[in-house]
This record gives structure tokens, sequence and C-alpha cells, in this order.
């Protein structure tokens, strides 16, 4: 095993879905290497299996890289001078390498029709053995195989793996890594219509575009012994192999949807940090040492090193994703996170609610100092604030009423209100509290009655930001629409 000068590392999503948590911290771990090492963060698009494609996936996997800010030195819409990076538009590559295999007789071509193969596997169920080619067209006479090409009969290329002896390799993690050629299949490089398997089109790229680390899941374990013996045939150096472990739920169950595992995208939808879910993803199988948990970019970058990687499954904890978001987004300027909550707004259709933009972001900059600490989510802000973008809110009068105090209580109480918020020169938040207080024990109010009940008045909810900075950012005659209102549902005979 040589390793390379140069680190090059390459994430290889198949299109064939929304990239999931699992796979996309394989892209991190790859671009935290190349980060740290100076080296080169490749993307490159396995789409051989045309069958399984997902339209929309290679752009979802291009915003979610994008949104995390894992950004690509070479690969779709970068470039680079190992292109093409996206495996379609290189079949001619993969034949030429299929090619060079069988003239050196390391591969061969198949015949046989998918009904004898089907057949040859039923027998072989029948007779309890592994299903597996039974090397029929690797033995044929020239004469034989002749015919079949004459009789223009469709073929595959087949691997001719070797029958006997064994293989080893290294795997950076799980060490020196043995196995038997005679468990192996002579699997197929290319199908008949021309387009390469995944082995044979990793294997190739790998080497083409001079990779030096392979850093793949685990799950890939079992195809390295084929990706080895094809190096191996080509006469190539074998990058550094690192199978990283896998990724399970609190439960040791492989992780899904049920831990709270989503795509990529959906995060953000969610209201995640890209800077959380970094963070998060990081500690999925690399640790610094046994305490420290958070980590900004700049921090991973320069700490990380495969060394530290983890050889046992990572255990995937939703509540501790959610601890970090919390953390990133009490790290973040007022000014800022206001700025990231905008599209949450607009998605929830308050900023049309509010009258456009130029309404809506005067509110949003307003309060979000005041909730930034109690968000877990940036979607929490929306909960928390929308009666601040409505003319009308809608509560439950009997709402307004504070334990221990009647419905003709609250209205005085609520009258005192208007005529203070009338009377207010200043309407900023301090300004408010301190006329308020003195008002509570002037009258001898209990704060929490009277500022609970402004407090539904003005939201329509009992657990809402700090009330005063709610008035300031509703503006006076808002604030002063809501309590006349609250006042006329208390006065109204129906409560
Ligand atoms: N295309 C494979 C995937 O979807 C890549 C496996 C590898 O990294 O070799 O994950």
């Amino acid at each position: 095993m040589t390793a390379k000068t140069e680190v090059r590392v390459r994430y290889a999503p198949s299109p064939t879905g929304f990239p999931h948590i699992g796979n996309i911290r394989t892209a991190l771990f790859n671009w935290l290497l190349a980060r740290h090492e100076g080296g080169r963060f490749i993307l490159r698009i396995e789409d051989t299996d045309q069958a399984r494609i997902v339209p929309g996936s290679l752009q979802a996997i291009m915003d979610g890289l994008r949104w995390l800010g894992l950004d690509w030195d070479e690969g779709p819409e970068a470039g680079g001078s190992f292109g093409p990076y996206i495996q379609s538009e290189r079949l001619s590559i993969y034949q030429q390498y299929a090619e060079q295999l069988l003239e050196a007789g390391q591969a061969y071509r198949c015949y046989c029709t998918s009904e004898r193969l089907d057949e040859m596997r039923a027998e072989q169920r029948a007779r309890k053995e592994p299903p597996r080619y039974d090397r029929r067209c690797r033995y044929l006479s020239a004469t034989e195989r002749q015919a079949l090409e004459r009789a223009g009969l469709p073929w595959v290329v087949r691997f001719a793996t070797p029958e006997e002896g064994t293989t080893t390799f290294v795997d950076y993690l799980r060490g020196e890594i043995a196995f038997e050629h005679a468990v192996l299949d002579d699997h197929v490089l290319l199908k008949s219509d021309g387009w390469p398997t995944y082995q044979l089109a990793s294997v190739v790229d790998d080497h083409l575009m001079e990779i030096s680390h392979v850093i793949r899941g685990d799950e890939w374990i079992s195809s390295a012994p084929r990706h080895v013996l094809l190096y191996k045939a080509f006469g190539w150096d074998l990058p550094v192999l690192v199978h990283i472990p896998l990724i399970l739920g609190k439960d040791h169950s492989k992780l899904s949807k049920r831990h709270g595992a989503v795509d990529v995208l959906q995060y953000r939808e969610q209201g995640y940090l890209p800077e959380a879910l970094v963070n998060f993803m990081a500690l999925l199988g690399w640790a610094l040492d046994e305490k420290t948990e958070l980590f900004d970019r700049e921090r991973l970058i320069r700490e990380f090193t495969l060394d530290r990687l983890g050889k046992n499954p990572a255990i995937f904890d939703n509540d501790k994703l959610d601890w970090m978001n919390g953390h990133y987004i009490r790290q973040l300027a007022p000014a800022e996170l206001a700025a990231r909550l905008y599209p949450y707004y607009e998605q929830a259709g308050l900023v049309a609610k509010a009258g456009g933009e130029s309404s809506a972001r005067p509110i949003i900059d307003a309060i979000t100092p005041y909730i930034q600490e109690r968000m877990k989510r940036l979607t929490d802000a929306i909960e928390l604030t929308d009666f601040l973008f409505t003319d009308v809110i809608q509560y439950q009068p009997a709402l307004l009423v504070p334990k221990g105090w009647d419905a003709v209580q609250t209205a005085t109480a609520l009258q005192v209100a208007l005529a203070e918020i009338e009377d207010a020169d200043d309407m900023s938040a301090a300004s408010l509290e301190a006329r308020f207080r003195a008002k509570a024990e002037a009258t001898g109010w209990k704060a929490g009655q009277f500022f609970g009940a402004i407090r539904v008045a003005v939201t329509g909810k009992t657990v809402a930001p700090p009330l005063f900075a709610t008035i300031e950012a509703l503006g006076r005659q808002r604030a002063l629409a809501r309590i006349n209102h609250a006042v006329w549902l208390l006065t109204s005979p129906s409560v």
C-alpha cells in the first residue's frame, strides 16, 4: 500500500435517492481530510445503475453539500482536469479498460442468457450451494467462442477471478483482511448494453482520478476484495482504504427515520443550522478525546485526522443534535440569526401576512434577540412569534383572565394598560417595563396577573417572548388595537 503524496479524496454518491445523514457523513469525513491536509475533495456521481436513478437526487446531493458548506474542488459544476465526473459521461473509458482486461485474459465475455443463469441458480439453491456463476463461458474453446460471436449473441464481460489462493489487503481501521479467492464470483464488469458495474467504474475512476484515500461506509467492505483484485489485474497501486463504522440508533438497530434521522435537506427544513449538523456528524465516528463535543468548522479542520476515527459503530442521538443546534443558535449575532430566520417566516406565509418584506423584516429584527435563548430549532421562532405578523389573533377569551381575577378586574387592568401605552413617550421595551412595574406597584396588582392578562391580549398565548419586547415589536397602534379588542371580548356578554 503506497499512499500518494497529494491527498485526493472523493465522495461518490449514486443519485438513487435523497442523501441521508449517514451518507453525507462520508462526504464530511472526506472533505475534512482534504481540508486538513490541503488536498482536493472530489465529487463523483456514480450513476451507472440507470434503472435506480431518482430524478432530482443529483440536485439534492449538490444542494445538501452546499448547504453544509462542503465545497468540492473538482466535480459537477466545478470542473477539474480529471473529468468528466459523472460516470454516465465516461462509458467509453470503462469499455476501454474492460477491453484491456479481456486482452490480458483477466476477463472474458460471457454469453449466458438470463434464462440459463436463472436455471443455474435454481439448481444451486436446490443443492444448497451459494448462487454463483458457474464459469461456463470462461472455459469455452476458441471455436465455441467464435460460433457464439458469429451468432451475434449479446455478452457481458466478467472478471476472471483467480480460482485458488488468498489475497490480503489492509483496511486502515480494521487492519489486515485476508480473503480466499474460492469464495468469490466471476462478477460482471461490463453489462450487455455497454454500461459498467459499480465495481469496474469505481476502481477505474479511483485510479484515473488519482484518489489517495477511499473513505466510505462499512457496507462497502464486502466489495473491497473484488476491488483489490481489479487493482492487481490492472497492475495499479491501491489507495488507502478506510471503511468507516456504521451509524446505529440509540437502540443499536440500523439507523432509520424512526430514530429521527432524515435526509439532509429535511434538516434544513426542520430548522437545523448547518454548523450544528456538521459538528454533530463529525462526532459520528470521530472524536478528539473523550469529552470535547463542540467543534466549529475551523477547529474540525485543524483537528481532523484519520487516527482518531472510531472502530465501533457510532450512535445517533437526536437529543444531542437539538442541544447542539440550540448552542449554535445562541452563538449567532442577533442580526445574523434574524437573517437566517427570514426564509422560515417566508415559508410559513408570515411575511406575506405582515404585508411583505419591508414590514416583516423590522418585526423579525426586533423580536429575534428576545427569542434567541429559547430556541432549539429555527422553526421554533414561527410558533413563538406568529402573532406579531397578523392583525387578527385568535384565542379563547377565558385565557385573558388570570388566576385569582375575574373578567371585570381583568378588563379594568387592561384599560389601565391602554392608558399607559397611549401616554408612553418611549416605546422601548425597557422604558415600557419600568412604567408598567411602577403601575403594578401603585395599584397593588401582582405583576404575574397584570402582565399575564396583557400578554394574552397582545399575543393570544400564555407563553410568549418577553412581554415588553413584544409590545415594542408590535408597535403602539397594534398593541392598542389588540388590548382594546381584549377589553371588548371581556365586556361582551359571552365571557
Ligand atoms: N456509489 C457508491 C455509493 O453510493 C459509492 C461507494 C464507494 O464510495 O465506493 O455510496
